[in-house]
């Protein structure tokens, strides 16, 4: 087991003590302002949804959901540069490249796979950085989108 790190550990506690400073204050909000407009029978339901509103960035992503989230930007992107693609001289629409002129590397983030978000290099499947680096991860990364979309 590694050695706890003090600064890192310190930062913990911080990080824990102002997290329960917003529940409490995200508390107390709900009960002056949201609960005395909702029926008895329907203030936990409320609390939870309002609660899971605030704080849905404090929890960890899933990496099926951050697979998901760039399967879905690639499918914008796609769609936007195939409506007009005289609007996007270098390729690039505001969801990042399409399909066709983006790099197929798929790089560990974390504990998720994402693919490379740079342009192709012209008629290839990938990036300047990326066109002699073996792509080590591209049958797992097309697993789980396989996987995603088979659900
Ligand atoms: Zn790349």
């Amino acid at each position: 087991m590694a050695t706890p790190n003090p600064a890192y550990e310190f930062m913990k506690t911080v990080c824990e003590a102002i997290q329960t400073i917003e529940q409490e204050y995200a508390s107390y909000l709900f009960a002056k302002y949201i609960k005395p407009t909702v029926a008895p029978e329907a203030i936990e339901e409320h609390k939870s949804k309002y609660m899971n509103t605030l704080f849905i960035k404090n929890k960890p992503m899933s990496a099926d959901s951050h697979l998901q989230m760039e399967l879905d930007e690639i499918t914008r992107a796609n769609a936007d540069y195939a409506a007009d693609p005289k609007a996007f001289p270098s390729k690039k629409t505001d969801h990042g490249y399409p399909d066709e002129f983006r790099c197929n590397f798929i790089k560990q983030d974390r504990s998720y796979l994402k693919r490379c978000q740079s342009k192709t290099v012209d008629d290839e499947f990938y990036c300047t950085q990326h066109m002699n680096t073996p792509n080590k991860l591209l049958r797992e990364y097309e697993k789980a989108v396989n996987e995603l979309s088979s659900v």
